[in-house]
């Protein structure tokens, strides 16, 4: 089959590699009808993601049909339409009985190599590294699913691939942020990051019943999508000072919670921002956490902190003594994909949100390569791209 292999930072090429096939009785192959590159792959692609190795099949935001099922695979049968948790469970254990599945305890059979710097293992996910489990990912004609009673589920009829392709991993990675975020009725809610999971975030802390949400970005784009598509109120950092702006928002109070669509590679400005990048450019510190700076100063008192970019290492200067004296609470996290994806499709049949809107580009698994490109340096006004195996 044809699958899209990292070979190095900024490297990946669409390689042809042999089938997968069942390894356990719980297993299920699916035969891929839509995947897409979300923004944690390019943390893979720019090489911040320790443990990859040359040939690792990459991508974990994927649906398609399963073409095969183990023995003891109950709930699945050939045929069946399917979305796919990027995060895997097992269903069974401490974490995934209470609904903590990007926890759970059995789905990384590389665990033991994150206990020393995380102190316990964390559930596996689809191509993301050794680190994560060392599973081939889904940028991809098939892949092996493991556990696949609980990563799959089912598409209703009349959703199309791209409603439902979100709902694998950028939409409920969104949702989760604004979950996080406990909100009541009048609450303001700023979203720093307007790519696909900054823009699930805004929808969704509306959805959730948020007054007002305040997006954050530096790309015109990016922003004008924040505004139309998703009725935020925006910020771009790069014209006005973003503290300034949301104080000025808010009545002077700052937003009631901030969520972190951003991660590791944030943008900063100024001295800080030349601090982080030389730092981490001779990795004395592996995260850039610029946004998760800003969010803390500017949260109002007593406020969330809620991170959905992701963190993998260390970060530097943190304003530990802002947060502690604000009282803020932080919540963060891969998203609990199983908990939220039924909810989710629920949201979509009855016409609350159509995640459609967050492809800019289709485009065939070939030319994943060009794909890389365009999403990485956002040109060609791309949000985001479907790839058709
Ligand atoms: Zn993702
Ligand atoms: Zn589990």
């Amino acid at each position: 089959m044809k699958a899209v292999c990292w070979h190095g930072a900024n490297d990946v090429r669409v390689d042809n590699v042999p089938d997968p096939t069942l390894l356990n009785p719980r297993d299920a192959i699916l035969k891929v009808t839509a995947t897409t590159i979300c923004g944690s792959d390019l943390h893979i692609y720019d090489g911040y993601i320790p443990s990859m190795q040359p040939g690792d099949i990459i991508g974990h935001e994927f649906m398609g049909e399963i073409v095969e099922t183990g023995r003891e695979v109950r709930k699945l049968k050939k045929g069946d339409r399917v979305v796919v948790s990027s995060i895997i469970g097992c269903g069974q254990c401490h974490y995934c009985s209470h609904h903590q599945w990007s926890l759970c305890d059995n789905s990384n059979p590389n665990g033991a190599l994150q206990e020393p710097i995380f102190g316990f293992g964390t559930a596996g996910i689809f191509g993301y590294s050794h680190l994560f489990g060392g599973y081939a990912g889904s940028q991809a004609q098939y892949v092996r699913i493991p556990f696949a009673d609980h990563g799959c589920i089912k598409v209703p009829d009349g959703m199309t691939d791209e409603q439902a392709l979100p709902i694998s991993d950028a939409f409920p990675t969104g949702y989760m942020g604004a979950d996080m975020c406990d909100i009541k009725p009048g609450d303001v809610v700023a979203v720093w990051g307007c790519g696909p999971v900054g823009l699930f975030a805004i929808k969704s802390a509306y959805l959730l019943g948020a007054e007002k949400v305040i997006a954050i970005d530096r790309f015109p784009e990016r922003l004008l999508m924040a505004k139309t598509q998703c009725n935020a109120e925006v910020i771009n950092y790069e014209e006005v000072d973003a503290g300034d702006a949301l104080k000025e928002m808010t009545g002077g109070r700052g937003p009631d919670a901030c969520i972190d669509a951003v991660g590791l590679e944030s943008h900063g400005t100024g001295v800080m921002g030349f601090y982080d990048e030389v730092k981490q450019s001779v990795r004395l510190e592996t995260d850039r956490p610029h946004v998760l700076r800003q969010m803390i100063v500017a949260c109002k008192k007593g406020g969330v902190i809620s991170v959905m970019g992701v963190y993998a290492g260390f970060v530097d200067k943190m304003p530990m003594g802002a947060a502690f004296n604000k009282g803020l609470t932080f919540k963060m996290g891969q998203m609990h994909g199983q908990r939220y994806m039924p909810k989710l499709i629920d949201h979509v049949l009855k016409g609350e949100i159509d995640p459609a809107f967050v492809f800019s580009h289709h485009m065939p698994l070939t030319e994943a390569k060009q794909a890389y490109e365009m999403f990485k340096h956002k040109t060609d006004k791309c949000i985001k791209v479907l790839l058709k195996p």
